[in-house]
């Protein structure tokens, strides 16, 4: 079992597999000056003021003051380096072609009339226009749950689309685009079959023609609670329909599918310093399995990719991707200074306690869950992919606003990958969950689905817990498994990413 991680020949830093102690002998001749908690770095070399502190083989910082050879570096001690530029990144450079054969192309999921990506669920998703709704939607949620899905055992769930946005806002504010769009686009999600189900209020500024189209505002498909003569009615009218669609539902089969028609997410969350070294890298590599398998694989997550843009910029396929990659960042550079805030806004205390002293490290951990294949196409938050293959969905970081960004974007399951440990979940789509590191697993052993901790000791290689995760996303695609936080019913609110204003 190793005791510390070096992960690339120029690094001046490597960061300790366990809480070290002062005194150790952690390299020959190297003895550590600082106790050193598990996943923070020492110095391999004296680093003098202003000297680069460089881990990946990237300048992380710049030393506010100098450090000695074996001592602790924590996010007090460097200076954040500017981010790299967004002008004429050179593409198409990096372009692999001998991505990691995949041990099987198909799985079992349910085809979409659409010709859009497939289910991996079958689940009748009740959308709603706007917030007021949402009390009345749920008591009819559970009364349908109790009574009337156990009739459907083809149907895996009820779910009602919750959200905060619909009305108080500016509804044609420019960036009113995002909010709509994602909802929008969550009621066509592969999982829910292409039945639409609304309950709306009736005077609200999101209103059902604009959420789903003016063809589908029939009273086969919308209920408007204002329209209704009390409780009871408004109570009976959604179980009614609700009823009507689940017997369609009841009829959807799952059928042996090419991988083409997978679309898997992945997003990081409660990330540590081991996050780039096991977790993100046997992401990649499961990522790049599924590519090479012709599936699709979005990552997301801007702030915790614009210090590494230039390595994804090397590996667009065409100037049009890359240009709309250095497009999203800037509207994200942008959208931070408006806040006055940049970047560096991002990590967490959670983060810094892991072992990551800034953002730079952590987007080179990050990045690690998109593999080494090419990126064909761009997205902006909430769009709806148009290519096969390796996607990145330029999306907030935060989990809550990520996840709803990738499931408006069609999703089939959601890999997520965690260090410090978060039972985050999503009611209409499946989420993995991946750890970094053992003690991870250890505590939450009935929460993490698969541990790339060995990775960390070195007692199993990224290729073997890619592997792993591999078949598990394919087992869990196909229904033959269930991740934790799908058998709890862990589902977290969908917070959808409103940057226009609140009126
Ligand atoms: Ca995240």
């Amino acid at each position: 079992m190793r005791n510390y991680v070096k992960l690339t020949d120029r690094d001046n830093v490597a960061v300790v597999t366990h809480d070290t102690t002062k005194g150790t002998e952690i390299m020959p001749g190297l003895v550590l000056l600082d106790d050193i908690p598990q996943a923070h770095k020492f110095a391999i070399q004296d680093i003098p003021k202003d000297g680069e502190i460089i881990r990946y083989g990237v300048v992380l910082g710049y030393a506010l003051n100098e450090i000695k050879r074996g001592s602790w570096i924590n996010e007090h001690m460097l200076r954040l380096p500017a981010s790299p530029s967004l002008d004429n990144m050179p593409f198409g450079v990096n372009i692999r072609k001998d991505l990691p054969e995949a041990p099987v192309k198909t799985f079992m999921g349910y085809k979409n009339p659409d010709g859009f990506y497939a289910g991996t669920r079958n689940i009748l998703g009740i959308q709603t226009t706007v917030q007021c709704v949402q009390g009345v939607l749920n008591v009819a949620v559970e009364k349908i749950k109790r009574e009337i899905l156990p009739k459907y055992p083809n149907v895996d769930d009820v779910v009602a689309i919750n959200h905060a946005y619909g009305c108080g806002v500016a509804i044609n504010a420019p960036d009113a685009k995002f909010p709509i769009r994602a909802l929008q686009n969550i009621a066509r999600h592969p999982n829910f079959g292409g039945q639409l189900m609304v309950v709306a209020l009736g005077c609200e500024k999101l209103t059902v023609e604009k959420l789903v189209g003016e063809e589908n505002n029939t009273p086969e498909n919308v209920i408007v609670l204002q329209d209704c003569k009390g409780f009871d009615a408004m109570i009976n009218a959604i179980t009614s329909m609700a009823e009507r669609k689940l017997k369609i539902l009841n009829e959807r089969k799952r059928e042996e599918l090419p991988l083409s028609d997978l679309l898997v997410g992945m997003q990081c969350g409660g990330s540590d310093a081991f996050s780039g070294v096991s977790a993100n890298p046997s992401a990649g590599y499961a990522a790049d399995m599924l590519v090479q398998a012709g599936a699709t694989v979005m990552f997301s997550e801007v702030t915790e990719v614009r210090d590494g843009v230039h390595f994804i910029a090397e590996r667009c396929v065409s100037a049009e991707v890359r240009d709309k990659l250095a497009d999203e960042m800037r509207w994200y550079d942008h959208y931070l200074a408006e806040g006055q805030v940049d970047r560096s806004a991002n990590p967490a205390p959670g983060n810094k306690k892991g072992g990551l002293s800034n953002i730079v490290e952590k987007a080179m951990g990050s990045i690690a869950k998109s593999g080494t294949s090419p990126i064909v196409e761009v997205l902006s938050p909430a769009e709806r992919p148009t290519k096969h293959g390796m996607i990145y969905a330029a999306t907030p970081a935060s989990d809550m606003v990520c996840g709803p960004c990738q499931l408006a974007s069609g999703i089939g399951l959601q890999v997520f990958m965690t260090g410090r440990g978060t039972p985050y979940g999503l009611a209409a789509a499946p989420v993995i969950k991946v750890c970094s590191r053992n003690e991870m697993k250890e505590q939450w052993q009935d929460v993490i689905d698969i541990s790339a901790g060995a990775v960390v000791t070195g007692e199993k290689t990224i290729q073997e817990v890619g592997t792993e995760l591999f078949n598990f996303i394919i087992d869990v695609a196909s229904g033959r498994k269930k991740p934790y936080t799908e058998q709890y019913g862990l589902h977290n609110f969908l917070c959808i990413f409103n940057p226009a204003p609140i009126t």
